[in-house]
């Protein structure tokens, strides 16, 4: 065992919010970052919960699934006190937690905090965020440098808080002794780019300094958010009990896409999730008294708009019958854009053909 400490973190209001909702835990070989999400304080609550939650069920070694059982738990007991009232509905938290065993690290996330790997100089994300400006950038619709600048780049897919179903990206990665093994707060790396936060995460032998200097980095890029930052240098002898390392190059298990493809399945159900089916969907409005066309679906899902102006028609509402313009007024769901928008068609069409009621008139050209 190491004599000097080889781990350290920190959490950060930052320069511009009035309550810190992020937390951390630093209990080897358990380490997590949250972010809490809900205002009004209740965001605090969903992420100091959740640590607490995960600390009691999380595993001793290096085991993927039970610590992804354990955010399991968590996930629980947060959907639990938001119902009794402890915190506020609709409350919830991103959770990026790690075992380290030796030089093997599991890993179990949920949200768009992050896990990284330095070696060398080299970086590299262990986890996948769960967040719109994600999928946006893996359909190439836009870069990692628009979505910093995003206007939905705090739509999170995937939190806890929301859905009994949720499922944990979860896999164990096989390190090499002297990496640094990094998590944080979007509040970090929304501020800083990889190749900076890499730089800075190798600058300083000591991972309390390293901490320290991400986050001062993140507060002198303006601090807009909440800033959390966990360092963790890995080293064979660090733990009792290390497995043998495996191969040197850093490998993440096969599974992790299953546990994906589980998650999408759960997206389409859940509050947090429902970014992705609505992109699917459509629904036709009364919007000031015009037919018109949106992509995704009505109302909000926790407190977030999905829906996106597709095509604002000339066709008045008033001008339809009372039933088709009160259904209107409720919005009428559809299985996709083109189906909604040859509805909206089949409504001009109708007031066109259709005499005005009472009157016989021939429709104005
Ligand atoms: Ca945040």
């Amino acid at each position: 065992m190491s004599a000097r400490a080889n781990y350290a973190g920190l959490t950060d209001i930052g320069r511009t919010r009035t309550v810190n909702e992020d937390a951390l835990l630093l209990d080897a070989p358990l380490f997590a970052v949250a972010d809490g999400l809900g205002g009004h304080q209740a965001g605090e609550i969903a992420s100091k919960l959740a640590l607490e939650k995960l600390r009691e069920g999380a595993p001793l070694r290096a085991d993927a699934k039970a610590l992804a059982r354990a955010v399991r738990s968590a996930n629980q007991a947060v959907i639990r006190a938001a119902e009794e009232g402890r915190g506020r509905a609709g409350m919830g938290t991103t959770l990026t937690a790690a075992v380290v065993t030796g030089t093997t690290i599991a890993v179990a996330h949920v949200g768009d905090s992050r896990a990284y790997l330095l070696r060398g100089r080299e970086i590299e994300r262990l986890t996948r965020d769960h967040s719109m400006v994600a999928d946006l950038i893996e359909q190439g619709q836009i870069t990692e440098e628009q979505a910093r600048h995003h206007p939905n780049r705090a739509i999170i897919t995937r939190a806890l808080g929301s859905d009994d179903n949720m499922v944990a990206d979860a896999f164990e990665v096989d390190a090499e002794s002297g990496d640094r093994l990094l998590l944080a707060t979007d509040g970090l790396h929304g501020s800083l780019t990889d190749d900076r936060i890499a730089g800075i995460l190798g600058a300083y032998a000591d991972p309390g300094t390293a901490a320290r200097a991400l986050i001062d980095a993140a507060n002198d890029a303006g601090g807009p958010d909440n800033i959390t930052a966990v360092v963790v240098d890995i080293a064979e002898d660090a733990t009792p009990e290390a497995p043998k390392a495996g191969p040197s190059a850093v490998r993440r298990a096969v599974p992790v896409m299953l546990w994906l493809l589980a998650a999408f399945a759960v997206l389409a159900a859940g509050a947090y999730g429902a970014w992705r089916y609505a992109q699917s969907r459509a629904f036709v409005t009364d919007e000031g008294g015009l037919v018109t066309v949106y992509r995704g679906v009505p109302g909000e899902f926790a407190g977030l708009q999905l829906h996106w102006l597709e095509r604002e028609t000339t066709v008045s509402v008033d001008a339809l019958d009372v039933t088709t313009a009160s259904r209107l007024k409720r919005g009428i769901r559809l299985d996709s854009v083109e189906e909604a928008l040859s509805l909206a068609e089949e409504y001009r069409a109708r007031i066109s053909a259709e005499p005005t009621p009472g009157g016989g008139q021939p429709p104005s050209p």
